[in-house]
């Protein structure tokens, strides 16, 4: 198999699952993801270290549930960590079709395992901002922005559905890293949403549940699937199964677009890059995959540059 169907097929396996259950009579909705296969494939993509393994997991596993949460099958959504700690940063991004994708600006960054043999993610991020981003085909996406609070990722959005959403939110997100080699053990996440219609009796029975939890990773070790996962954290609170879709890691990257940012780079870097011997090797950020070109191909596409710009003359 040659290097491209190899990682078309894996990315056909990176494959998870996200649920929407809601519960006491709506005053809760609720979404859980399976997303071991899609951080595992990202893993592999990116080669990332384990604290980024673990910091790029818990955002696209909280993407593919945000994105569930999109109403339109071509709205998008973007979740953007800007910080000033050793990874630097991530961008995810996700559709309502389950579709999710996500790159670490520093992704091979070592370090940050704490004595407790957990990853520091919020050592690894430091100080920051969380970005995200809503682009539901209106004129203006919708972007709301908030500062990092522990860098922990699941904090940091509960926080950002709080402030910039005003929706009482109870986030989870957790990735378990084999200690033999760094691959992922188990990932997955939950999202429970408070609606402004909520009894207080509500409240303290979720709120004494989520206190019973110790983590999204110790649910998944138990043996916990996204369904399960739910009815623990709604037990009590009549909860009901509303739907249940697949999610995959997917980029949409090809030679064509790659063609189209070289030709967005002008005649002068078109020009220089043209001028060498070897081939131009181009990776997509969010999948890692590259694209080549040779000498040959960017001196045609500088003339297409060139003739363009003669027309408009
Ligand atoms: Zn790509």
């Amino acid at each position: 198999m040659d290097q491209e169907n190899k990682m078309e097929q894996e990315m056909k396996e990176a494959t998870g699952r996200v649920v929407r259950m809601t519960a006491a009579n709506l005053q809760l909705r609720a979404f859980a993801v399976e997303s071991k296969y899609i951080v595992e494939y990202a893993r592999k993509a990116h080669e990332t270290s384990p604290v980024a393994t673990a910091a790029l997991g818990r955002l696209l596993s909280a993407g593919a549930m945000m994105g569930a949460m999109l109403k339109n099958q071509q709205d998008l959504l973007t979740l953007q960590i800007k910080c000033d700690g050793p990874i630097r940063g991530l961008t995810v991004t996700a559709d309502a079709k389950g579709n999710v994708k996500g790159y670490v600006n520093v992704p091979r960054f070592e370090g940050f395992a704490r004595p407790d043999h957990k990853l520091d993610v919020g050592g690894a991020l430091g100080y920051g901002t969380l970005t995200v981003i809503k682009d539901l085909g209106l004129k203006e996406p919708f972007a709301g922005t908030t500062e990092l609070l522990t860098g922990e990722i699941a904090e940091d959005l509960t926080y950002y559905f709080a402030t910039s959403e005003q929706t009482p939110s109870s986030v989870g997100l957790g990735v378990l890293l084999n200690k033999e080699d760094g691959s992922v053990r188990q990932a997955g996440g939950f999202l429970i949403q408070v609606m402004p219609e909520a009894k207080d009796e509500v409240i303290d029975v979720l709120e004494q549940n989520l206190s019973g939890i110790q983590s999204v990773t110790a649910l998944l070790e138990d043996g916990c699937d996204a369904v399960q996962m739910l009815e623990r954290i709604l037990a009590g609170l009549d909860p009901q199964l509303e739907q249940e879709s697949p999610c995959r890691f997917a980029c949409d990257c090809s030679r064509e677009k790659i063609e189209k940012v070289l030709l967005s780079l002008g005649e002068k870097d078109l020009s220089d890059l043209s001028e060498g011997k070897d081939d131009v090797e181009v990776k997509c950020h969010f999948c890692n995959s590259a694209y080549r070109f040779s000498p040959a191909e960017i001196r045609d596409m500088l003339s297409a540059v060139r003739e363009g710009a003669k027309g408009k003359q």
